[in-house]
């Protein structure tokens, strides 16, 4: 092996890299990301140049849903639970039940079919649930004020 023909395998190298269709498509960083991530968080990362609501409100199913502001007051249907790492559900004019306990979310979560068992039909109200946590709201309710949620905005799609 002269030193001339490990240049060349240099050359060739890098020349690989530079034709690769996708590698210049794709900025390195998304490339990089969407290697390692299940298709569920590359949605989320399609959306990360999205808005975030603040504060993020949660209320009953009569309140408006979208990106919350101090202006308009709507409430996040994007929101994202950073303990369980799953979406949080949210179901209009339903209550949870009172027996309702952290084990019965976390095997239930997200299948509608079974969390309906602790369903109850509630007008106006609206049921939050992620793995490890659930609310029943009725009234627009800023988030903040729920210090035990770790809920945060998901980011909303423009
Ligand atoms: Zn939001
Ligand atoms: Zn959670």
């Amino acid at each position: 092996m002269s030193a001339g023909s490990s240049e060349e395998d240099l050359d060739d190298i890098i020349d690989e890299i530079c034709n690769d269709s996708s590698f210049t498509k794709t900025p390195l960083k998304l490339k990089f990301n969407s290697a390692s991530l299940t298709p569920e968080r590359n949605s989320v990362l399609v959306q990360a140049h999205g808005k975030r609501c603040f504060p993020v409100y949660l209320g009953g199913s009569l309140s408006p849903s979208g990106i919350g502001t101090n202006i308009s007051k709507r409430t996040c249907d994007q929101l994202r639970c950073t303990a369980c790492d799953f979406r949080v559900s949210l179901f209009n004019d339903y209550v949870w039940d009172q027996s309702c306990d952290y084990l019965f979310f976390r095997n239930n979560m997200p299948e509608l079919s079974k969390l309906r068992a602790k369903m109850i039909k509630k007008k106006g109200a609206r049921a939050y649930a992620c793995q490890c946590s659930w609310r029943s709201v009725d009234e627009l309710t800023d988030l903040q004020t729920e210090q035990q949620l770790r809920w945060v905005c998901g980011k909303h799609r423009e």
